[in-house]
């Protein structure tokens, strides 16, 4: 969830009551004129130009939404299929207005799978060569608008609903829910910090893909998972100076905690650069990683018996796809390895670290290491196309993992080894690294390890936002 460009921190003070979202659906460059939803049984009220009136219906009724100019038609649609309805849309208007909403009379407070309105043909996975349509389900409110004959559909619910679905997408049922309280706080906290007004103009205030927040609705909810969001309910976590932390989260930090000023570019109050082990443990040694501990950190012997709270000894690498979902089947992340031939990576570097004029690969320089050994400012050093010796600098850990694989390498800590044929040309590098994400703030593996051994979720946070309080804003 947490990117690595984050804007300002802006100092953001606990919540008096439970703020509402307003989550666009479908947005003006998905360029729908027609929207199909479906009702399940139970009251609805419809609203359009400070008008309401109710449906209410014993088995599940379909609604046609479209455009004209700017104004939003509800009808009733006819027993067809979408394809036959919108070619005919016959039904006579029930609403029709500058916004039309449209939202069930009595909802529930804690959210049930696959409750709520059924929304037809959302697009997931804007902009990319995957964008697919999905039919999700959306809990309270839905708010129709429209733009020179686009729609915006917006979703208006609570944050902790808005919350239970957002946690409960990425993970199974399977997690301790010390664990998803721990999560649901710290992405709590995050959202409140960094989640406002990233949508200017429009009326909604984040949006449902990657551009934000994934969200998907009730539709991939788990009622355990949401059960235990319920239970974190209202919980922020508070800097000492009085104001909501800027609580970052990454998947694994791979031993130590990379300290907020190297990625970000300032520092983060309430989260300190430490080792996410036990008190005592052995990788205090290695807090600051550098150049001359960096390969005993990432290969060393210790290893076998390392009590960090991400490593495989804690957090058995094997059962992670049962809790986090979104993770590669064999789920190396404290420790794992890249293996490129010289030509696959000459090829990433030339094209995605715009490199055109490169010849042949020479050598990496690690310029600026971070405590964690993430590498902040890598040297590339190469021969151009006409034999020159030269160097480029890729900055930032962001940039170092984006060019140097074809989707996004797990970390920037990595130590290479340049492997070389019997006549000593080079024919490929291979690179050993540690953890996955940025690092800072709480690393998602470590308070899952943390949870399996029995700490609870006040822990969990005191250990990773140590500078922090746990204050609940709303009851
Ligand atoms: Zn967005
Ligand atoms: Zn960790």
């Amino acid at each position: 969830m947490a990117s690595a460009e984050e804007p300002e921190v802006e100092k953001v003070p606990l919540p008096q009551r439970e703020p509402e979202c307003r989550v666009g659906i479908v947005l003006r460059e998905d360029n729908k004129s027609n929207i199909q939803i479906e009702l399940p049984p139970g009251r609805f009220r419809l609203t359009a130009n400070g008008t309401e009136s109710f449906l209410e219906g014993k088995s599940v009724r379909t609604l046609g939404i479209s455009s004209d100019g700017n104004e939003v038609i509800c009808r009733d649609m006819p027993e067809c299929s979408f394809a036959e309805a919108s070619a005919h849309y016959k039904g006579s208007a029930l609403k029709s207005g500058g916004m039309v909403s449209v939202e069930p009379v009595d909802a529930q407070e804690v959210l049930a799978p696959k409750s709520g309105i059924l929304m037809r043909g959302v697009v997931a996975g804007r902009g990319f060569h995957w964008q697919k349509e999905v039919d999700l389900h959306y809990p309270r409110r839905l708010e129709f608008f429209a733009r020179d004959g686009r729609l915006i559909a917006v979703n208006v619910l609570p944050l902790e609903a808005y919350l239970a679905c957002l946690v409960t997408s990425e993970m199974s049922g399977a997690c301790p829910s010390e664990f998803i309280k721990a999560q649901a706080t710290a992405a709590r906290t995050w959202m409140m910090v960094f989640l406002k007004n990233k949508h200017v103009g429009e009326p909604f205030s984040i949006c449902n893909d990657d551009c934000c927040q994934r969200y998907q609705g009730t539709t991939f909810l788990s009622d355990s998972v949401a059960g235990s969001v319920e239970r974190s309910r209202g919980m922020f976590l508070v800097t000492h100076e009085g104001y909501l932390c800027p609580a970052y989260y990454s998947k694994s930090c791979g031993g130590i905690m990379e300290r907020a000023q190297n990625i970000f570019g300032q520092g983060a109050v309430g989260i300190s650069e430490k080792t996410d082990a036990p008190s005592g443990s052995v990788t205090e040694y290695f807090n600051p990683v550098t150049e001359e501990n960096i390969r005993k950190w990432v290969t060393g012997e210790f290893l076998s018996a390392s009590d960090s709270f991400c490593s495989p000894k804690v957090c058995p690498e094997e059962t992670l796809a049962k809790y986090l979902g979104a993770v590669d089947v064999a789920g190396h992340y404290y420790r794992w390895q890249v293996e490129y031939s010289r030509e696959s990576l000459e090829h990433l570097l030339r094209t995605k670290g715009a490199l055109a004029d490169l010849g042949e690969f020479v050598d990496f320089r690690s310029i600026k290491r971070g405590n964690s050994g993430r590498i902040h400012d890598l040297e590339v050093i190469y021969k151009d196309t006409a034999g020159g010796t030269k160097s480029h600098i890729i900055h930032s850990q962001y940039e170092i993992r984006r060019v140097l694989h074809e989707k996004f390498l797990f970390s920037s800590a990595f130590i290479w080894e340049r492997k070389r044929d019997t006549r000593g040309r080079l024919e490929g590098i291979s690179l050993t690294g540690a953890g996955w994400g940025h690092g800072v703030g709480l690393c998602q593996i470590g308070a899952l390890g943390m949870a399996l051994q029995g700490y609870p979720y006040e822990e969990i946070l005191k250990h990773y936002y140590d500078g922090c309080q746990l204050l609940r804003a709303y009851e």
